[in-house]
């Protein structure tokens, strides 16, 4: 408690968050927790090929820190994929590059990574009402706009 969470950023939040061995018993499956920072790190490294430098810029974190999150993400997804584990992708310290809102009264605003972390907005900027909610998904265009749902990864 009291520690306060350390941002990361993330552009892109994925579609499929659970993976399960073929022919493997529930009861007998172990999981291995993959946070979204991970995914985001693995994504901009090994999909996007960025260098470490500009993953880091792009998360907002240190070299060092992007490193280790990169490495605990590849030994997350080995470990899984060798051990035949379950692999389910969530939570973790998170923030969207933007994130939009919507009040009660149907404004809709968005709040970019920078601002969300010092200060989330706790008002509607145009009617004043606290009733707010984050949307989900933020902006990424899977043609899910408008169905909302507390997103924030903790
Ligand atoms: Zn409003």
């Amino acid at each position: 408690m009291g520690r306060q969470p350390r941002w990361r950023r993330v552009d892109f939040l994925p579609q499929v968050t659970y993976f399960k061995p073929a022919g493997v018993p529930l009861a007998h499956l172990k999981e291995v927790r993959l946070s979204i920072e991970e995914a985001e790190a693995i994504r901009l490294k090994d999909i996007e090929g960025l260098e470490q430098k500009d993953c880091a810029q792009k998360m907002s974190v240190s070299r060092p820190t992007f490193a280790r999150i990169l490495l605990s993400a590849r030994q997350k997804m080995a470990d899984a994929l060798l051990n035949g584990k379950a692999l389910r992708i969530e939570g973790g310290n998170y923030e969207m590059a933007v994130r939009r809102f919507r009040c009660g009264n149907g404004h809709e605003w968005e709040v970019p990574f920078e601002v969300m972390i010092k200060e989330p907005p706790e008002l509607c900027p145009t009617c004043s009402t606290p009733d707010i909610m984050a949307l989900w998904p933020c902006r990424l265009g899977w043609g899910m706009g408008g169905r909302g749902r507390r997103c924030r990864g903790r």
